[in-house]
């Protein structure tokens, strides 16, 4: 899985957080059940609750690219594909995409050769009260 890496500034005391992993695993991040930030304090909430994404970076390339197993793969650039399974992509920015009709989100892992593999992202949704 290729990385990516996040700026995200706390909005409780303002220190800057960098986060490198796939966009899953930022998600996974920022859906923890706590969260103690750099600057010091501790919290029992999400980091949803108190970091800011600022910047993404697009991820980086993978020199010997081949599939990983378990994600599904599917070719969101190619006009055919999307009109086949009824897709409606739409770009959320840094090479991230969501099919407006699922609203399932796709990032993708790029080869050597700059060419983007684009898969689902699972992502994991926690309902806090
Ligand atoms: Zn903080």
């Amino acid at each position: 899985m290729s990385n990516r890496v996040f700026m995200c500034r706390c909005q409780k005391c303002g220190v800057q957080l960098e986060f490198t992993g796939s966009y899953e695993k930022f998600n996974d991040f920022m859906e923890s059940k706590a969260f103690v930030c750099r600057g010091g304090h501790s919290e029992q909430r999400s980091p949803r609750h108190f970091l800011k994404l600022v910047t993404m970076s697009e991820p980086s390339p993978v020199t010997e690219w081949k599939p990983t197993d378990g994600l599904n793969y599917v070719d969101i650039l190619d006009p055919l594909t999307t009109r086949v399974r009824n897709m409606q992509m739409d770009h959320l920015g840094s090479g991230l995409y969501i099919d407006r009709h699922t609203l399932t989100k796709y990032d993708y892992e790029e080869d050597a050769k700059g060419q983007r593999h684009y898969f689902e992202i699972r992502e994991r949704r926690v309902i806090e009260s």
